[in-house]
């Protein structure tokens, strides 16, 4: 097995026209021995080496050092039309110097003008019009929850295997990704259903002569594990956290219809979907030709401030009326502009368009990434013709990896912290103010894992619009997940200046999802930058 030697390209970072402000902050040595002190040691940081944002700028950040990074990750998956974009802070700015907090036991008209302009961005004819505000996803999906179950009179609640909801623990009892739950007894009455996760089909089989067994195995989870009586079912329509992971088409149809056959009522997590990211459509749900009875958002919905929302159909969000139900920042005025002016630039600026059209442009590079970075030996076509393949839709060969967890145990126990800064010798001269130059660079993290067995492939490449997952492995034939090569992905990245996300089960799938305003410029450097870094993991074997 070996990995593909890089481009002779070398990755250049677009660089901005915006000049950071001088920083006179303490160092971030001296924020890392705080924040150690002072700061919940579970509130994780990214990189061997925390890094230290203090600007941003539409797709690009700074550190304390004045180096410029692209951020492909958004502030995991938020900062939807761009860092500070000038036109929101300038009303935001403007809204703080009036009023920043009063609660909704008065009138104000910023939080009903933004009720009515999600409403109206909901699918025609479906009566998604009454909103709830919060400050964060995981309310948002906690009162969804709480709605269904308040609605319908049941009480079980279906989420899908491989799905995160939030970090409150009733909703991380809807998580369904072990390394986001604690052993902590889960809220009662949730039940786990298999995902459209072709690439590893937990069922070993293939699409479409799967019969989509995933989305029809919901029915036997109702039967076998409740009274038959189900409050709802809880989804994200391509799942983020889990690793960008996109059904079959069908999958959701199906679903949905075996939860409504049950009395249940259907839950769409936009929180990272919604907003126009999946490129052709507004909402992930409309991709797949459903209609939920309740969607639930944030990060997206206010780009960057603290926003969430659960908007329902008026016969549903009525039940909330027959108790007393206050949420302190839900509606902040201060909040609720920066998402009605997120809303109007999303339109203004056609953002939802660029997803479709960057994101496109973007899938085919790294797609012909996968073309270059695979083993020799492997059967199995990179290009994915035609149907659902095409459209990004992650439907990969069976063979489910379950088979050599005990070599993947081996691997990630073994990974070391080791501190050879060889990785930033290889780190290509730059010009300017952008990341990679920095003397005090150390831990280059190519030869941090000397236990490597192979190099590291592309497995698959997917997502939609400007949501887009590569998944990394060993082998393209036992699909053994790459998880140490695809943290030093990440890191060689930052060392480049590139800003990448990660996620999956095993920690291997590389997530982009960068500000909807991101350039062709930029996605080719993201594309040279990721294709320098993975032969560099590979090459430390
Ligand atoms: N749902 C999804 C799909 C998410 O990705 C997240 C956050 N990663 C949440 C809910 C929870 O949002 P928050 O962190 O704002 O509570």
């Amino acid at each position: 097995m070996s990995a593909a030697k890089p481009t002779t390209r070398r990755a250049t970072l677009p660089v901005s026209d915006h000049r950071p402000a001088a920083y006179d902050g303490p160092t971030r040595d001296q924020i890392l021995a705080l924040r150690r002190e002072y700061l919940n040691p579970g509130i994780l940081t990214y990189y061997k080496q925390p890094l230290c944002i203090v600007e941003g700028h539409m797709q690009y950040l700074w550190d304390e050092q004045g180096r410029q990074y692209l951020d492909a990750i958004a502030g995991i998956v938020t900062v939807s039309v761009g860092h500070c974009h000038p036109k929101i802070t300038e009303r935001v700015r403007e809204q703080v110097g009036k009023l920043v907090h009063t609660t909704t036991i008065y009138l104000h008209p910023t939080i009903v003008e933004f009720a009515r302009e999600l409403a109206r961005r909901m699918p025609d004819g479906s009566n998604l019009k009454s909103s709830y505000f919060t400050s964060s996803g995981s309310e948002a999906n906690d009162l969804a929850v709480l709605m269904a179950r308040l609605h319908t009179g049941n009480h079980d609640v279906l989420s899908l295997r491989n799905a995160y909801h939030g970090g409150c623990h009733s909703v991380m009892s809807l998580t369904a990704v072990g390394t986001w739950r604690y052993p902590v007894p889960a809220v009662a009455g949730v039940k786990h259903v298999e995902p459209g996760y072709c690439y590893r089909c937990p069922f070993g089989l293939t699409y479409p002569a799967c019969d989509m067994k995933c989305a029809r195995s919901v029915e036997d989870v109702i039967r076998y594990e409740t009274s038959g009586q189900i409050a709802c079912l809880i989804a994200e329509p391509i799942q983020g956290v889990g690793g960008t992971v996109c059904p079959p088409p069908e999958y959701f149809g199906i679903v949905y219809d075996i939860v409504r056959k049950y009395g249940g009522l259907c839950i769409a997590d936009e929180v990272q979907t919604g907003f126009g990211r999946t490129g052709a459509h507004y909402w992930g749900f409309q991709n797949w030709g459903v209609v939920p009875d309740l969607v639930t958002m944030a990060k997206g919905i206010g780009n960057g401030a603290p926003l969430g929302a659960c908007t329902t159909r008026p016969e549903i969000a009525q039940h909330m009326a027959k108790r007393l139900h206050f949420n302190t920042f839900g509606g902040n005025p201060v909040s609720v502009l920066q998402g009605l002016a997120t809303l109007e630039i999303i339109d203004e600026e056609k953002i939802q368009q660029r997803a479709n059209e960057i994101g496109g442009y973007l899938k085919d590079r790294l797609l012909e990434l996968q073309e270059r970075h695979s083993n020799a030996g492997a059967d199995q076509s990179p290009n994915r013709e035609g149907g659902v393949a095409n459209q990004g839709v992650g439907c990969g060969p069976a063979a489910p990896f379950g088979a050599r967890a005990d070599s993947r145990r081996g691997a990630s126990k073994t990974h070391p912290t080791g501190s050879s800064n060889d990785g930033a010798k290889r780190s290509p001269d730059r010009k300017g103010g952008v990341a990679g130059q920095s003397p005090d660079r150390k831990g280059g993290v190519a030869d941090q894992s000397p236990d490597r067995k192979g190099g590291v492939v592309i497995g698959e490449v997917r997502g939609l619009g400007l949501m887009l997952g590569v998944e990394l492995v060993k082998d393209r034939q036992t699909k053994e997940p790459a998880t140490a090569e695809t943290a030093d992905v990440v890191e060689l990245a930052k060392d480049r200046g590139l800003l990448l996300g990660k996620g999956g089960l095993y920690g291997n799938v590389i997530r982009i999802k960068p500000p909807m305003c991101i350039t062709k410029a930029d996605c080719d450097f993201l594309v040279d930058c990721l294709d320098e870094c993975l032969a560099l993991a590979g090459q430390s074997a």
